[in-house]
């Protein structure tokens, strides 16, 4: 490996040696972007990788709120402000009960890189607690949201920084937070939060953004080799924003989503799952998805992992490290093409590899599910132009963005002989566009 990355890795696996999934990612980065660093021996000098690697700000709080007994529950907050340099902090926030420094700068970190893909002017954030909304009342979410807020609202801005959502915050944590930012500041910005319903100055396809990009992407990887999406079989972990949406992009191309999961276990529903049914359960009653099989008895419920189920094309839209290097043997030998990466970081490096290797066109998170925060951009514009776009005006700008965020990765690939490894791909373009602000803006 070139010295200068060794050194840089190095470094950072000392400063960093209890986060293994920011490691993780970093690695990921660092060792396909070699061909890039060989050829500007400059960086080295303005200690570029130092300083893309250590985020701007970290900032650590505490959420103290009143559950519906009249306890006093205290939870953890985060803000990983990493990047700036194209544009305001920019990233979701995720509450659930593992999140923790580590997938915070994971996570802040990947998104430096996705939003660079997106063309738009975005930098790279993600905060989040470990607060767990599950079995929460609305009232509970309420108070976690408005305490949230009232920490996190002095280093947020629309021209600062601009959260969205992410695993457990949607539309119902979102409208909770914006009410008590706009309180705190006794003024309407509407662009200092996105993924806003409607009717106070969200933006539509919003919500379907990331699934649909998601579909697009793996549309034009497909296309690319010759294949196509008709009369594939499709099955997808999770089946909460990014999923459904997902799958009901994959129907309208054509394709049979057969499995669905959440953090229990999955539905396998060979005649194809009803994408309507499970959007009920999870968006109105906020079920589990072991509730399908009562409205449709010829499917089964499993304990255990959706990637048992053969497929042509895997979409893994939970969490991160959801393929491990067994899931991904097992998807190789049941035949799949394609996998196509809605979460983030949803593959562990082994099962990328492995796919790599043999011949599985991974489409990377970092490109494929970054239709989520371009649409998020879209929606900033949208609230500082005080004029809305319809649905179709929305799909379509999603749809180009997406298209050209293929078209970098292929070329980036293409380049660098990885021709087909849209992994790299995504890594370098973005990184190449990422070196060259940070050189022209001089040692910030
Ligand atoms: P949601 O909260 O809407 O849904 C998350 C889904 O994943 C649920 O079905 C959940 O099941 C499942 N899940 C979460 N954690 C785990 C876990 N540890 N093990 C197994 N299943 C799990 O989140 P989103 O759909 O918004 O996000 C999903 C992924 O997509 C995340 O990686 C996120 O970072 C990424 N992403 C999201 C974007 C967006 O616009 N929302 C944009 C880009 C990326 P359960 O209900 O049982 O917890």
């Amino acid at each position: 490996m070139n010295k200068y990355l060794n050194n840089v890795l190095e470094r950072t696996k000392k400063l960093n040696n209890n986060e293994p999934e920011f490691l993780q990612a970093v690695e990921e980065v660092l060792t396909s972007i070699e061909p890039v660093i060989d050829a500007h021996s400059e960086y080295e000098n303005s200690a570029l990788l130092e300083r893309m690697t250590e985020p701007e700000r970290c900032i650590l709080f505490r959420v103290p709120w009143v559950n519906d007994k009249g306890e006093v529950i205290v939870n953890r907050g985060y803000r990983i402000q990493f990047s700036s340099l194209i544009g305001p902090y920019k990233g979701g926030l995720r509450f659930h009960p593992s999140v923790n420094l580590s997938i915070m700068k994971f996570l802040g970190f990947e998104q430096i890189f996705k939003n660079a893909l997106t063309g738009l002017p975005i930098g790279g954030a993600k905060g989040g607690s470990d607060f767990d909304p599950k079995g929460k009342s609305d009232n509970e979410i309420m108070r976690f949201c408005q305490s949230f807020m009232t920490e996190l609202y002095r280093h947020i801005g629309q021209d600062v920084d601009v959260p969205a959502g992410d695993i457990g915050v949607g539309g119902r944590e979102i409208g909770y937070l914006f009410g008590q930012y706009k309180r705190i500041r006794n003024a309407y910005e509407g662009g200092v939060l996105t993924g806003k319903d409607i009717c106070y100055g969200g933006s539509l396809a919003r919500k379907e953004a990331t699934g649909y990009g998601l579909m697009y992407f793996m549309r034009e990887m497909l296309n690319a080799h010759n294949n196509s999406l008709n009369g594939k079989i499709v099955t997808i972990s999770g089946s909460g924003n990014v999923a459904i949406y997902a799958a009901q992009k994959a129907y309208a191309m054509g394709a049979k989503v057969v499995a669905m999961s959440d953090s229990n276990g999955y539905i396998y529903d060979e005649n194809g799952i009803d994408i309507e049914s499970v959007k009920n359960i999870k968006e109105v009653q906020r079920g589990r998805i072991k509730e399908y099989i009562n409205k449709h008895p010829q499917a089964q419920y499993k304990e255990s992992k959706v990637w048992e189920i053969k497929a042509d094309i895997a979409l893994p839209c939970a969490t991160q490290n959801d393929i491990t290097l067994e899931d991904a043997k097992k998807l190789v030998s049941n035949g799949v093409i394609a996998i196509g990466e809605g979460a983030n970081m949803p593959c562990t490096y082994e099962a990328t590899q492995y796919f790599i290797k043999n011949n599985v066109l991974v489409a990377p998170a970092k490109a494929a599910n970054a239709g989520g925060v371009a649409t998020s951009a879209i929606e900033m514009s949208q609230n500082s132009m005080r004029y809305y776009y319809n649905f179709e005006e929305v799909d379509q700008k999603l749809e180009q963005i997406m298209v050209n965020i293929f078209k970098q990765c292929k070329n980036a690939s293409e380049k660098y002989n990885h021709n087909g490894n849209y992994v790299i791909g995504a890594n370098i373009a973005a990184f190449e566009k990422l070196a060259s602000a940070m050189t022209m803006q001089g040692i910030v």
